[in-house]
C-alpha cells in the first residue's frame, strides 16, 4: 500500500524538522492533500499512526487539509471545481483544461516542543 511509504516520508520530514529545531516531541503534523493526489486519507491516518510508533512523533495528530480538484479552461480561462473527474469547462464545454489544484501532497506545518 503506497500510503505506508507516504506516511514514512511525512514522519521523516517531521522528525528531521524537530531535530533541526532542537525539539523533542512532535504533537501534530498539518498536511495539504489534494483530491487527486491518489492518497486515501483514512489509509494514510492508519499508516501514520503505525509509522510513528516508538518515535518522538508517537501519538501525534495528522491534520489533513483537503484541497479540491480545480481546473482551468484554456479556451475561455474559466476556473471550476471538477466533480466526478469530468474535465469539461462549464462555461464553454471545452475539454482543453488544465489542473490548477488537487494534486497537492505537502507538509504545511509541524507542531512540536
Ligand atoms: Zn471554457
Amino acid at each position: 500500500m503506497h500510503e505506508m511509504s507516504i506516511a514514512e516520508g511525512i514522519v521523516d520530514i517531521a522528525l528531521d524538522t524537530m531535530k533541526n529545531n532542537d525539539g523533542t516531541v512532535v504533537h501534530a503534523v498539518r498536511l495539504r492533500l489534494g483530491a487527486m493526489s491518489g492518497v486515501e486519507p483514512d489509509a494514510l491516518l492508519f499508516c501514520f499512526e503505525a509509522v510513528t510508533k516508538g518515535t518522538a512523533a508517537e501519538g501525534a495528530e495528522l491534520v489533513i487539509e483537503h484541497v479540491p480538484l480545480k481546473a482551468k479552461c484554456l479556451d475561455c480561462l474559466t476556473e471550476f471545481v471538477v466533480e466526478g473527474y469530468r474535465f469539461i469547462c462549464p462555461a464553454c464545454q471545452s475539454t482543453t483544461v488544465t489542473t490548477v489544484t488537487g494534486r497537492e501532497l505537502q507538509v504545511l506545518s509541524i507542531d512540536m516542543d
